[in-house]
């Protein structure tokens, strides 16, 4: 079958598309045949880098093509999406255990299946793993025109929340708002945390959801209510705070990781995932579909200013 295997660590181009031996699945294992695959890589970030070579990509969708012993949750022919796969996704099949493969409903393309795993299991953690978000609490989405971003508005309306967005395009915020927000605000706007504080009356929200906390941390902080939590998703360098920001609200700044999830977590999770996705409160966003051999391509835009929702390859 053909493969992106990654020979060397580095940027985008390391990834070549090759010919490698179809996998074969092993007691309590299954071989997915995989339509898209999403682009969600971030490279040089993290402390434990795979064997090479290795085919990247965790996330993905397709059919159930063969199973090994003992494997019992779903049957060949079965449509599901990926949230974890043992050989790599990025490859035409893709080998996995029980509790990395959960079903996809039929209206959805597989392309949207690929765009579920990652950022929605991220929006799920942050909002009620980590920050134990509730029921008419409001939440700011900073960010919110990405692949994590439009999953925590989508969560958060289905949960009775309010949710205020940021983009930074009109498109973007067009689309956050058609994807649930209440409210939208431009991130790239001076004064939009006015703009924000307007919006709940002068009391500020009760989350807040941060994929750039480098940027925005301090700022977070004086928009919060009190017993506010800002969620820290993603960053890229360091942010001073003032530290009594956090005081008098009795505030919480709280991280998140996805891999640190239990497998516990992980699968109470796409339980809730799969629910909105059953019930249509959860429609994943596709923004543009590449080719497999154009990964690296892929790899580039997904760092890009302007997102959509997610990129996906087309093995
Ligand atoms: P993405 O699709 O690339 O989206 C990036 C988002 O950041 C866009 O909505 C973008 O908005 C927004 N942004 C740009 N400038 C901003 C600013 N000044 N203030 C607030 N937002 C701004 O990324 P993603 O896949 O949704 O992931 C979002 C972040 O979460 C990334 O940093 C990623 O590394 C991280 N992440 C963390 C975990 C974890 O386990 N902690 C898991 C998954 C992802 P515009 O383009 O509209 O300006």
């Amino acid at each position: 079958m053909k493969a992106i295997q990654v020979n060397e660590f580095g940027g985008p181009n390391v990834m070549k598309l090759e010919e490698v031996e179809d996998p074969v699945p092993s007691e309590g294992e299954a071989v997915v045949r995989v339509h898209p695959v999403e682009t969600y890589v971030r490279n040089g970030a993290y402390a434990m880098l795979p064997e090479l070579p290795y085919t990247p990509g965790a996330d993905g969708a397709g059919v159930i093509e063969s199973v090994g012993e003992g494997f019992r949750r779903f049957s060949v022919g079965d449509r599901v999406y990926l949230a974890g796969s043992t050989s790599g996704s990025y490859a035409e099949r893709s080998l996995c255990t029980e509790a990395q493969i959960h079903p996809l409903p039929d209206p959805f393309s597989f392309s949207q299946g690929a765009a579920v795993g990652i950022p929605y299991a991220t929006a799920y953690r942050a909002l009620f793993q980590r920050a134990q978000a509730r029921a008419s609490e409001s939440v700011l989405v900073h960010g919110a025109t990405g692949g994590v971003g439009l999953a925590s508005v989508q969560l958060a309306r289905a949960h009775g929340m309010t949710g205020i967005g940021t983009g930074g395009t009109p498109e973007g915020r067009d689309l956050v708002a058609r994807e649930g927000a209440h409210h939208v605000v431009d991130h790239c706007a001076d004064g939009y945390p006015d703009e924000i504080l307007e919006l709940t009356k002068g009391r500020g929200v009760d989350l807040v959801l941060e994929m750039l906390a480098n940027v925005n941390l301090g700022k977070d902080l004086t928009l919060l209510a009190f017993g506010g939590r800002v969620v820290v998703i993603g960053s890229r360098g360091t942010v001073e705070i003032n530290p009594r920001d956090t005081m008098g609200r009795e505030a919480s700044i709280i991280g998140m990781h996805l891999l640190k999830a239990s497998p516990e977590e992980r699968s109470r999770a796409h339980a809730g995932i799969g629910a909105g996705l059953e019930s249509g409160t959860l429609r994943p966003v596709v923004a543009k579909e590449l080719p497999l051999e154009q990964a690296p391509r892929a790899h580039e835009e997904v760092l890009a200013a302007g997102a959509l929702g997610k990129i996906v390859l087309l093995p």
